[in-house]
């Protein structure tokens, strides 16, 4: 939220519980451990992430994600499931419920403010409209999440917008791209969806700031957890909410968070398009939040050893996972990453795999998301302009027991 909601929250008597401000110290440097590094998969002194988790007090990021955005005197916000709270009509996210989940995003970010929707493609859709207007021009990676792809394909150039897919897994092409026309807007996913594809996030951001363009930052892959895009220079970087910030499969929503005067302007368009998240859905969300660094180091630790299961299996051609060494790890971009999170793709060397591996899971589903406690498993058809193969999976690894997980997936396999 902008200015009218720090008014809004003296108004609301509501308290945010900060610290001293001041203390930046990286998290693996203040505990004396290398456990992010055993999360991640690394093998100790393999330090991939440079930045830490910085705080806008002196505490620790769960301490601060329980914390931060509370009403005083209350254990959780509660639900404030009314048109008008206290005389403030609810449009947009004027909301203290809301607001309890935004303030932490946009700690947690280290962004100025945030604000919400109804679900993650609610957010870029309306982050978009923002931005963008007949004659500008976006330029995106050649793939990212199915219905943000359909919306740049299908529905921007309807309206006069110039949309440009590029590989920007080499930022000379994005620098190519670049040059002949200004461009307003620079779109990514770094652990990009569905490809498992890991971009090399700061410098894409760097080539999009040299270029003057706005850089927007899909991390919802990866959570506040793992990596943190504002801190190395995007505009503005938004979730699916639905997925790991929640981590439960009993919400939905999207956020966004950056610099007060970019989130007061969604704000605006929110308020026109009447996209907003629900107090109910932002409560059950909250609570999710809560425990996301628990949940983040199991996903990636559970996820490594998913990964290396299925690169041992002789029925499985290739599987993408940053934490294996045999798959590509997006150069310098993920010495920025805490960890690499959850999710995995697997290439079948058998058709027969790709067709019934799903369906014969006994534990896990076989169903579309990620980014919840089950573990989910999606097949994919091969679409070569987005570098998805042929006979692909992926794979959301859940917080069952991993072995468990295994021993379905190898019935599966049988
Ligand atoms: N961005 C990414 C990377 C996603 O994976 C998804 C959904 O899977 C979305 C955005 C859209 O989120 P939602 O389903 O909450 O609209």
């Amino acid at each position: 939220m902008n200015d009218p909601k720090l008014t809004k929250r003296e108004f609301m008597k509501t308290a945010v519980v900060l610290g001293g401000v001041g203390a930046t110290t990286s998290a693996v440097d203040a505990k004396g451990t290398d456990s992010a590094a055993s999360a991640a998969g690394r093998a100790a002194g393999e330090v991939l992430m440079e930045p830490a988790f910085e705080s806008a007090s002196n505490h620790g990021f769960t301490s601060d994600v329980i914390h931060l955005g509370e009403e005083t005197g209350f254990s959780v916000t509660p639900i404030y499931q009314a048109k008008n709270v206290r005389g403030i009509y609810q449009r947009p996210s004027l909301n203290p419920t809301v607001d309890a989940l935004e303030v932490k995003i946009r700690s947690l970010e280290g962004g100025e403010a945030a604000t919400s929707a109804p679900c993650g493609m609610s957010i870029i859709t309306q982050m978009l409209l923002t931005f963008l207007s007949a004659g500008d021009r976006i330029i995106v990676h050649r793939c990212v999440y199915d219905n943000t792809m359909n919306l740049l394909e299908s529905y921007l150039p309807r309206f006069g917008i110039d949309v440009q897919f590029v590989d920007m897994h080499d930022p000379a092409n994005m620098r190519a791209a670049l040059k002949p026309h200004k461009t307003n807007l620079v779109f990514f996913e770094p652990y990009v969806n569905p490809t498992c594809e890991i971009l090399d996030a700061p410098a894409i951001i760097k080539t999009a700031k040299d270029a003057g363009a706005l850089c927007v930052v899909d991390n919802t892959w990866l959570s506040p957890y793992l990596f943190q895009p504002l801190r190395l220079g995007a505009d503005l970087v938004l979730h699916s909410a639905t997925k790991y910030l929640g981590g439960h499969g009993n919400a939905m929503g999207g956020v966004i968070s950056g610099s007060k005067d970019r989130i007061g302007k969604i704000e605006t368009t929110i308020g026109v398009m009447g996209g907003i998240l629900r107090p109910f859905d932002a409560f059950q969300l909250t609570q999710g939040v809560k425990t996301l660094q628990l949940r983040m180091e199991r996903h990636t630790a559970s996820a490594l050893k998913v990964a290396q299961f299925l690169e041992s299996h002789p029925r499985v051609a290739r599987v993408r996972y940053g934490g294996l060494p045999s798959w590509d790890r997006g150069g310098i971009g993920a010495r920025y990453l805490r960890g690499f999170g959850g999710m995995i793709g697997v290439e079948w060397k058998d058709a027969g795999a790709h067709a019934t591996f799903g369906n014969r899971l006994k534990l896990c589903k076989p169903w579309v998301s990620l980014g919840d406690v089950v573990t989910l498993v999606s097949k994919r058809d091969p679409v070569p302009k987005r570098a998805i193969p042929e006979r692909y999976t992926r794979i959301s690894v859940g917080l069952e027991d991993v072995d468990d997980i295994i021993s379905d997936f190898h019935q599966a396999l049988a």
